[in-house]
C-alpha cells in the first residue's frame, strides 16, 4: 500500500479561521410520526471506486468523531465486510483529515500491503471534499460539478452512510435515525443530535435557539447548503448538519449612546458597493476561475459573456462570496448565469 500524503492549493482553512466545539452530549429527537427509514443506495453500475470521505471540511459539518466513536478499527472493518459484500471488485480509498493523525496512522495499519484499500491524508482545506475535487486528489479524474459519478463507477461515501449500510445491509436492521451537528450564534449551544428520519426542522430548534434573537436557518451550512424558511421541512438523509446564524443587520457605531442616528446598517449588498479589484476572490478559487470578471461582465447586463469564462467549472463552493472585502455576492450572480444557459 502506498502511503501518500496529498492536497491541493486553493481554498481556505475554515476550520482553522472559524474552530467549532461541539458538546458530547447527543441529544436524542424522535418524530412525531412513524420514522422513515435509510435508502440503501442503489448502483446500477459496476462500481470500480469507492471512495470514504473522512475529510470534513465546514466547521459545521458533522466531525468524524460522531460516527468513528474514537473505535476506528471497529470503523475499518465494518468497511471491509462492506467492500467483501458489495464492492468485491471495486478499491476502496480513505481520504482522511490529516488534522486527524491518529486515525490516519490506525488505517495505514489497517491497509498494510493490501491491494483493495488506498489510504489518503488530506489537507482540510475548505472545499478539499467537494466530489469535484476529491475524485481529482484521489483518481486523477475530471468529473463536473452536479454530475453523477455513479456511471463513472465512481460512488463516494460518507461514514455515517457507511455505517448506516453496515447496519442495514449486514446486521439486517433498519435505520430511521442519523446524527446532526447543530450550531451555530443564534443556538443556545452546539450540539450533536440523534435524529430520527422525517423529524421537522421545527421539533429539532425547538427550546434551542436564543431567546428574542432574529435567526436565519440553513440546511448544509451558510456556504454551500440552502437557507430555509419552512420549518415544517422534514430531516433526510441529505442533511448533515443545520446551522442557525443570528441575523444582526444593524451595528451600533457607539453602544454606549442609544441614540439611532448612531447606527447604520451592515447587510448592504451588490448595489451600492463597488468592485474594489483586490482580486481576493480570484486567490482563493480551488478552480482557478475569475469571479471578478463574472461581476462585471454581470453588472454590465451581459450575462451571457459571463459564462464564457469557463463558468461551467464554477463548484459553487462560495467562497469568492465569502472572501470579497466589498460582500459582493458573486456566487449568487454565478448561480444566476449558470441557470440562464439551462434554461436556454
Ligand atoms: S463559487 Fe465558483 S467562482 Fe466562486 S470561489 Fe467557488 S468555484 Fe470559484
Ligand atoms: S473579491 Fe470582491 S472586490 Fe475583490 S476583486 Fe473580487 S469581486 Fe472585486
Amino acid at each position: 500500500m502506498k502511503k501518500e500524503t496529498m492536497g491541493f492549493k486553493g481554498g481556505f482553512h475554515l476550520l482553522d479561521a472559524y474552530p467549532l466545539s461541539v458538546c458530547n452530549i447527543i441529544d436524542e429527537i424522535s418524530s412525531d410520526s412513524t420514522p422513515e427509514t435509510f435508502q440503501f443506495p442503489v448502483f446500477g453500475q459496476k462500481i470500480k471506486h469507492v471512495i470514504v470521505n473522512l475529510c470534513p471540511t465546514e466547521p459545521w459539518a458533522l466531525p468524524n468523531w460522531v460516527i468513528l466513536k474514537h473505535k476506528t478499527i471497529v470503523f475499518f472493518n465494518m468497511i471491509k465486510e462492506i467492500q467483501k459484500t458489495y464492492f468485491s471488485d471495486a478499491r476502496l480509498y480513505l481520504a482522511i483529515t490529516e488534522k486527524e493523525d491518529r486515525v490516519v496512522e490506525e488505517a495505514r495499519n489497517f491497509a498494510g500491503g493490501e491491494d483493495w484499500i488506498r489510504v489518503f491524508s488530506l489537507s482540510a482545506k475548505y472545499p478539499q471534499d467537494d466530489p469535484v475535487i476529491l475524485t481529482k486528489i484521489v483518481l486523477g479524474m475530471d468529473v463536473n460539478f452536479g454530475q453523477d459519478t455513479k456511471p463513472f463507477g465512481i460512488l463516494i461515501l460518507d461514514p455515517q452512510t457507511i455505517s448506516a449500510m453496515h447496519e442495514q445491509g449486514i446486521m439486517r436492521k433498519d435505520v430511521t435515525s442519523r446524527y446532526l451537528a447543530l450550531s451555530g450564534t443564534g443556538l443556545r449551544e452546539n450540539e450533536i443530535i440523534h435524529v430520527e428520519l422525517g423529524t421537522s426542522v421545527e421539533k429539532i430548534l425547538k427550546n434551542k435557539v436564543r431567546e428574542a434573537v432574529t435567526f436565519r436557518v440553513f440546511i448544509n451550512g451558510p456556504l454551500r447548503g440552502k437557507e430555509i424558511t419552512d420549518f415544517s421541512q422534514k430531516i433526510d438523509w441529505s442533511v448533515n448538519n443545520i446551522v442557525v446564524l443570528e441575523e444582526k443587520n444593524r451595528k451600533a457605531l457607539f453602544p454606549m449612546f442609544k441614540a439611532d442616528e448612531l447606527a447604520f446598517t451592515t447587510n448592504l449588498i451588490g448595489e451600492s458597493r463597488r468592485c474594489v479589484y483586490c482580486n481576493f476572490c480570484d486567490d482563493i478559487c480551488p478552480v482557478d476561475l475569475e469571479p471578478a470578471l463574472y461581476y462585471h461582465s454581470y453588472v454590465r447586463g451581459e450575462k451571457h459573456k459571463a459564462r464564457l469564462y469557463n463558468m461551467g467549472k464554477c463548484i459553487e463552493c462560495g467562497l469568492c462570496s465569502f472572501i470579497c472585502p466589498s460582500k459582493l455576492e458573486l456566487q449568487k450572480i454565478i448561480i444566476e448565469c449558470k441557470a440562464l444557459g439551462k434554461h436556454e
